[in-house]
């Protein structure tokens, strides 16, 4: 099989663990913002997480130095572009892209200012490239809860104009998802779709709560319903999408290694199984490279690979009619 002409979907892609080592270097300059070195083997070496952290904490760390440079809308604008520019050169036709919009606040922009910036760059890239996408807006759980509100008020003008739903990121506690249904209720109402980060650090109740309370329509990870029967039925029952990230997940222990990662095992068992990148630079990774590692390491076929492709279509944000477009691109 030739992993990198497949075609390929991204639904799971943060934007700030996903910026080019040259590019941060270039956006720092311009910002005058002093990096420790200007060597991109270097920074590059910064930005990536080890093959295996302590925990996610460490993992997160790696997000420190990009957020730095992400404080204007030119930096913005152009990282999106470039991360859909880097997708699209290695076949992937559609990707959702997520980012917390209050992480780009700090030399004063407002959410209207951020998400406008970064939906430019979305539409920009699909102009010049052959690749479609859509923008999550996250909120992270260890924000204060009331910022999120007037957040999702402000990134409601952009539903259907580049932004498709609402997600919940960071570092995950057990039972988070009750200090959340407020706001997830909320976002629903607005027409924001809802995926949640959930099991993906030894919770499966998360992910049964995240269905059940927040109605979650995917799930970031989900890993450990496989020990968790309330969770595994929420996501069967639901047709709940699985947003796996093999290498990000095997970096943050969620897995000690490539081969005990549930995502073939789930795909067997008839669970609508998406494969993703997480962080693109943060994982040291492609879309090429994780389905390469998914298909090699479960000695899946091209054919298992066209459902999971198939799934992933189903599974996304995106309009019907470009969910047909998708679709047709296997005949
Ligand atoms: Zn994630």
């Amino acid at each position: 099989m030739n992993y990198f002409d497949l075609k390929k979907i991204d639904l799971h892609c943060h934007l700030d663990g996903s910026l080019r080592p040259a590019t941060l270097i270039e956006l720092a300059k311009l910002q005058h913002i002093e990096l420790p070195s200007e060597d991109v083997s270097v920074i590059g070496e910064m930005m990536i997480a080890p093959e295996t952290c302590n925990d996610l904490q460490q993992y997160l760390t790696r997000f420190d130095l990009p957020l730095q440079v992400m404080q204007t809308e030119h930096a913005l604008e152009r990282i999106t572009y470039e991360v859909y520019q880097d997708a699209a050169q290695e076949n992937v036709k559609y990707m959702e892209v997520r980012f917390a919009p209050l992480l780009h606040t700090q030399l004063g922009l407002n959410v209207e200012q951020i998400v406008s910036a970064v939906v430019k760059g979305l539409d920009q890239a699909q102009q010049d490239h052959d690749i479609q996408g859509n923008i999550i807006i996250c909120a992270l759980r260890t924000m204060p809860t009331d910022t999120i509100i007037p957040m999702l008020d402000q990134c409601q003008p952009f539903l259907g104009k580049g932004v498709c739903a609402f997600d919940l990121a960071g570092a995950e506690f057990a039972g988070f998802c009750h200090d959340f249904i407020s706001h997830a209720d909320y976002a629903r109402k607005l027409g924001f779709n809802i995926t949640i980060h959930a099991g993906e650090q030894g919770e499966g109740q998360n992910v049964e709560d995240a269905i059940r309370l927040l109605h979650a329509q995917r799930i970031g990870h989900g890993i450990f319903i496989h020990n968790h029967k309330g969770g595994y039925n929420a996501v069967k029952d639901g047709n709940v999408g699985l947003e796996t990230c093999p290498s990000s997940n095997v970096q943050t222990k969620a897995v000690k290694q490539l081969k005990d990662h549930p995502a073939a095992q789930f795909y067997r068992q008839g669970l609508p199984v998406t494969i993703n990148t997480d962080n693109r630079t943060v994982s040291n990774t492609t879309m090429t490279k994780e389905v390469q590692k998914v298909i090699e390491h479960f000695e899946l076929t091209e054919s298992d690979y066209h459902k999971i492709y198939l799934q992933s279509v189903e599974q996304s944000f995106a309009s019907d009619e470009i969910k047909q477009q998708l679709k047709s691109l296997l005949k």
